[in-house]
């Protein structure tokens, strides 16, 4: 498919970035809801597997301060923070998922409010040494036991 017709951002867009019906300042503070399951909460950011897409400890860590959508509207030392944390997660991710590489991905083309995708790439990958389509993340549902295997061990290494 190739998508050569330029299209605009969808009309509440800019209402949209700056913050008017967020979901993800709605999911600060509920640890676990039909999105995701949250295994962190640091200072500047939390930790959620999602319950969608078919790769295992794909995690995603969510600026937990006020509505910002993009890093550059946190201050130094908030941003210096939330990329400890977006790390610290990562560092646990390492420990618990196999993985050939970890990819941090920062979008927020849905959803704009500062967060961090963080991909475990597994050994056998669909499309090694390239970026994931989005549809490995998005489509379908985790076993719900996966899922809480991995807050378990997340929440574990985290704690270590
Ligand atoms: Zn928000």
């Amino acid at each position: 498919m190739t998508e050569t017709e330029l299209r605009p951002w969808r009309d509440d867009w800019a209402a949209r970035v700056a913050g008017a019906d967020c979901p993800l300042c709605g999911v600060i503070g509920v640890p676990d809801s039909d999105w995701a399951r949250r295994f962190y909460t640091g200072e500047f950011a939390d930790a959620y597997l999602p319950k969608s897409g078919s790769v295992p400890g794909y995690t995603v860590v969510v600026w937990n301060g006020r509505h910002v959508a993009e890093p550059t509207q946190l201050s130094p030392a908030e941003a210096a923070g939330f990329w400890q944390d977006v790390l610290r997660v990562g560092a646990a991710l390492e420990q618990v998922a196999e993985h050939a590489k970890m990819n941090y991905q920062l979008l927020g083309n849905t959803v704009p409010h500062l967060h961090a995708h963080v991909v475990p790439r597994p050994l056998l990958d669909p499309v090694p040494h390239r970026p994931l389509p989005w549809s490995y993340l998005d489509e379908g549902r985790q076993a719900e036991d996966v899922v809480a295997g991995y807050a378990a061990r997340l929440a574990a290494a985290l704690a270590g």
